[in-house]
């Protein structure tokens, strides 16, 4: 997308500064005035972190990553912990910024630009007007919980590359549970079906301990059913991380043989699984 479109699209965006509805918290919080909902994050993005990675999907690597602060989701098992959930932390995102930090990275040899979080999407307003002044850019991938609100997937519709969706639970109970969130699983298909319309998908998924039957299953079978052949990452790099040791079974590590297992039985469902 050009940088006047880009532009149009920060401009359409702004309006969630004023009245927020970019996650399914719906919260409608004047984050313009200083109000904060759920994920407490104001009109200002933050990058905690930014580097070329080497250990994301084969297609997207080597991917040049930059970490958002400020998420919509509490995941007991959060890998960044505090990071993924303080708005206040990291960089000031704007357009000299990210020029500059593409340049850093095109010398690394990244093959593309990946938003992750935290949740990008809670600071799409932020990102667009920061990627419509950056120059040129190389292709856009969005790492997303996918907790989006439609009104948010549709900003983003022709503006991404690739979304890499998470697809962290498989049914609500867990969901709320361990994430602080009601109708999961309602909102990831409905988002899945939207996305996959428009946009190249990879679905990723966290094996979790002890939600093999429980997550793990009524996903890939869910996506065999209505995404067939859908690619999909699963990764069984599970660390106890945050608040995980407050939850019996999220404090055990995986079995060694989780990843082969789950990768085997997405395989036999006819998913394009990442190897
Ligand atoms: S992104 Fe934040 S402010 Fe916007 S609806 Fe979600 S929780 Fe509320």
């Amino acid at each position: 997308m050009d940088a006047a479109s880009l532009a149009r699209a920060a401009d359409a965006a702004a309006a969630h500064e004023r009245r927020c509805l970019l996650c399914e918290h719906r919260c409608g919080a004047d984050r313009a005035a200083g109000q904060l909902g759920p994920c407490r994050a104001g009109t200002e993005a933050r990058v905690f972190r930014h580097r070329v990675e080497h250990g994301e999907e084969p297609e997207l690597v080597p991917s040049h990553l930059f970490y958002l602060s400020g998420c919509d989701l509490r995941c007991a098992f959060c890998i960044a912990e505090e990071r993924a959930f303080d708005p206040r932390i990291g960089t000031p995102l704007d357009a000299p910024f990210l020029r500059r930090a593409l340049e850093w990275g095109r010398a690394r040899g990244a093959r593309n630009l990946q938003w992750v979080g935290g949740e990008p999407t809670i600071h799409l307003p932020a990102i667009l007007r920061a990627m419509a002044g950056a120059g040129e850019l190389p292709p856009i991938v969005w790492k997303t919980d996918l907790h989006a609100t439609p009104e948010a997937l549709r900003l983003l519709a022709g503006v991404v590359d690739v979304q890499v969706a998470d697809f962290k639970f498989g049914n609500d109970a867990c969901a709320a549970r361990i994430a602080g969130v009601p109708r999961y699983v309602e909102i990831v298909t409905r988002n899945l079906l939207l996305v996959s319309a428009s946009t190249r998908l990879i679905v990723r998924h966290l094996l979790l301990p002890g939600h093999f039957e429980c997550c793990f299953l009524g996903i890939v079978r869910w996506l065999a059913d209505h995404l067939p052949g859908a690619r999909v990452s699963i990764r069984d790099g599970y660390l106890p991380k945050w608040q995980a040791r407050h939850h019996a079974d999220l404090r055990s590590p995986l079995p060694a043989d989780a990843g082969s297992l789950a990768r085997r039985e997405a395989a036999l469902l006819g998913l394009d699984v990442v190897e």
